[in-house]
């Protein structure tokens, strides 16, 4: 898409989640696309002089690329295309589609030079520089919140989700209940590593695809098989020589898994 123009947009649906720009069609449509980005878990596609495109996968939303060349690219049949709610037809004739089949997805548009509410606060991307040990130190002084809650809040963190703040706690020992700002620095700084350890190994792993996830070319992601906490509800914990077993507990409506032998 970066460099291409969009030779027609359209908009099957007045609403995903939340209702889409009336315009949507209108903007897209004969617009270059500059740049495509990804900040949090929005994918935003940046239009020459008509602001950017915002789009949120939702539960189920996917992204699907088909060429104009037969065979070219392979759409799985149990992909509906009763569910394709945004198709963008490129210069190219290749087709991008939004298909989402929970319609938890979403699609806004930022105007050129403005902000948008859902990024105006996020915190850094863990693999920002601005992530450092004395950041995560400084965002969770004096704060009373489990530091489950803590690192599920995008305003100190961006990105992070319920899977991965589990693994995360996990790999650096610290119990999921404990106040955020009573955590010390040392561990805060080991906690940060794991954060940014715990996602390079998802990356590399494709995700993980418990119900709807693929990666973009259509394959699933591999790293459920890794998970030491998460989904492990009364099974011996992994850690070696840690004789627990994984416990489970809801906070702020999401499951926590974590060891209480060796998480404190
Ligand atoms: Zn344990």
């Amino acid at each position: 898409m970066e460099g291409l123009r969009i030779a027609s947009a359209e908009i099957r649906r007045p609403d995903l989640r939340w209702p889409l720009p009336p315009d949507l069609r209108q903007v897209m449509t004969g617009a270059r696309v500059t740049a495509l980005r990804r900040r949090s878990k929005y994918l935003l596609a940046d239009l020459e002089d008509r602001g950017t495109v915002l789009w949120h996968l939702g539960m189920s939303g996917r992204m699907l690329i088909e060429g104009h060349a037969p065979g070219e690219f392979h759409r799985d049949p149990s992909i509906y295309a009763r569910h394709d709610h945004v198709v963008l037809r490129m210069e190219t004739g290749t087709t991008i589609t939004f298909n989402d089949a929970r319609r938890f997805g979403m699609v806004d548009l930022i105007r050129e030079g403005g902000g948008h509410p859902l990024l105006d606060h996020l915190g850094p991307e863990p693999f920002d520089d601005a992530f450092t040990p004395a950041y995560l130190a400084a965002a969770f002084a004096g704060r009373r919140v489990p530091v489950k809650q803590a690192l599920l809040d995008q305003r100190i963190v961006a990105g992070l989700g319920n899977i991965y703040v589990s693994e995360s706690l996990f790999r650096a020992g610290i119990d999921p209940r404990r106040a955020a700002g009573r955590i010390g620095a040392a561990r805060i700084a080991i906690l940060a590593g794991h954060v940014r350890d715990v996602l390079a190994d998802a990356i590399a792993a494709g995700g993980s695809s418990l119900r709807d996830h693929r990666q973009a070319t259509g394959e699933l992601g591999y790293f459920q098989h890794s998970f030491r906490v998460y989904d492990r509800e009364g099974q011996p914990c992994l850690r070696d020589g840690c004789t627990g077993h994984v416990r489970r507990i809801v906070q702020s409506g999401r499951s926590s898994f974590w060891c209480a032998s060796c998480q404190r």
